[in-house]
């Protein structure tokens, strides 16, 4: 048997990247940055207000109290987006909007909560200290800073701080297109009605949930009948179109071995016996260079597989830097009964408590269990050397979300 580890580091070392791609940011999200960004200019560009209230010099209002109000002469209106052209000397104030540029001369904003206007006229009821709600030049970035580096995953942010530095494409990896095909003639859709001796197919739909979970294209190309001809054609017509191919089923010992035949004659393929537990038979290689993933078939198994072996993969393929789930150590707050030999992977349900991570056991562990994977929010990894776990002790967890 291999281990975990093996298996796992065998696939990482089989797959390339995606080449690398012009995006708009619009279509960017989920991409993979493939270049170092770095600033052109500072951000903000220029000094700026914080607040809507008065641009002043700080010395003018030293002597302001609610008591004893200093009175400025508002010589100007600063909306956000207009420049003053013309200075702010003492004694006078010129009111100004929040992301305005800061007038030259002043060097504070009093608040407009902190004023009354009179006039042509403004009371200010209190000092300011230099630099008070003035937001600096550069205080986000700084010219030439390398804001964001290759490898890393375009969110929400990563869109808002392209926009600023003017950077309307960036280069990214292309996304993996990834084709699911299930197995099994016992498989039904959604649609249909349940016939003795059928189970509908679950396995695809969660596929294609942790393929875009992965920042991936899924293709649900199934699901397809124990077959021979039919999964071999379904291989080779699609093999143009995908990155990578995910089967699930038929790769067990004792199988109908259908699967592991078309396989074996389609592509350069291995079929292992992982020591782990959901999940030990396992195919990996490769069809015209693509590399296909052999699954097992139960619900879990499947699941758990592609998050052991897959889900990196597909992140190494598109250029991420960090290519595996974040890990914590948690207490257990229920004992888990085992068999040792395998590395087991039970779903729990971790949950941050008095200052540390506790995870207790989702309910039954079997492969066919899908309800698991709802529950649980992370994988407890049993390595293959460990017993019984009692209460209280400590595991290291995979957090899924
Ligand atoms: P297999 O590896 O093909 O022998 O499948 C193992 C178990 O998983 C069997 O109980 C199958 O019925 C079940 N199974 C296989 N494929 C699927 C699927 N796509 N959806 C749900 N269950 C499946
Ligand atoms: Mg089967």
């Amino acid at each position: 048997m291999l281990s975990l580890e093996e298996a796992r580091w065998r696939v990482l070392e089989a797959v390339g990247t995606t080449e690398k791609v012009r995006r708009k940011i619009l279509e960017a999200w989920g991409h993979t940055l493939a270049q170092d960004v770095i600033a052109p200019h500072p951000v903000p560009p220029f000094d700026n207000s914080a607040m809507d209230g008065y641009a002043v010099l700080a010395s003018s209002v030293r002597d302001a109290a609610p008591e004893s109000p200093v009175r400025l002469r508002v010589v100007e209106d600063l909306p956000a987006g207009r420049v003053s052209c013309r200075e702010v000397g003492p004694g006078e104030a010129m009111r100004i909007m929040t992301g305005a540029p800061l007038p030259p001369g002043a060097d504070a904003v009093v608040p407009v909560e902190d004023t009354r206007a009179e006039g042509g006229t403004v009371l200010v009821m209190r000092s300011a200290q230099v630099g008070e709600n003035v937001r600096k030049a550069g205080e986000d970035v700084r010219e030439g800073e390398t804001v964001l580096l290759s490898g890393t995953r375009i969110g929400p942010a990563e869109m808002g701080m392209l926009a600023s530095l003017g950077q309307p494409e960036v280069l990214c990896h292309r996304k993996a297109v990834v084709g699911i095909i299930s197995t099994g003639d016992e498989l039904l859709e959604p649609e249909e009605e349940l016939r003795p001796g059928m189970i509908r197919d679950s396995n695809s739909f969660s596929l294609y949930g942790l393929v875009l979970e992965a920042d991936a294209v899924p293709l649900r190309l199934g699901p397809v009948r124990d077959d021979p001809a039919l999964l071999e054609r379904t291989i080779l017509e699609n093999v143009d179109e995908v990155d990578v191919f995910i089967t699930s089923g038929g790769v067990s010992v004792g199988d109908y071995d259908v699967v592991k035949e078309v396989l074996q004659r389609v592509g350069e393929m291995d079929f292992w016996k992982v020591a782990m537990r959901p999940g030990k038979p396992q195919a990996f290689g490769k069809v015209r260079g693509r590399p296909l993933f052999g699954l097992p078939g139960n619900p879990v198994s499947v699941m758990v597989s592609f998050e052991m072996f897959v889900r990196p993969a597909l992140l190494k393929m598109m250029g991420r830097r960090e290519i595996f789930r974040p890990t914590v150590t948690a207490v257990l707050d229920t004992p888990i009964g085992r068999k040792r030999g395998r590395t087991e992977l039970i779903r729990v349900i971790a949950e941050w408590r008095e200052g540390r991570y506790h995870a207790r056991v989702t309910g039954p562990q079997g492969s066919g269990i899908l309800k698991s994977m709802i529950l649980g929010n992370a994988l407890a990894v049993l390595p293959e050397e460990v017993g019984r776990l009692e209460a209280g002790e400590e595991v290291t967890l995979y957090l899924l979300r």
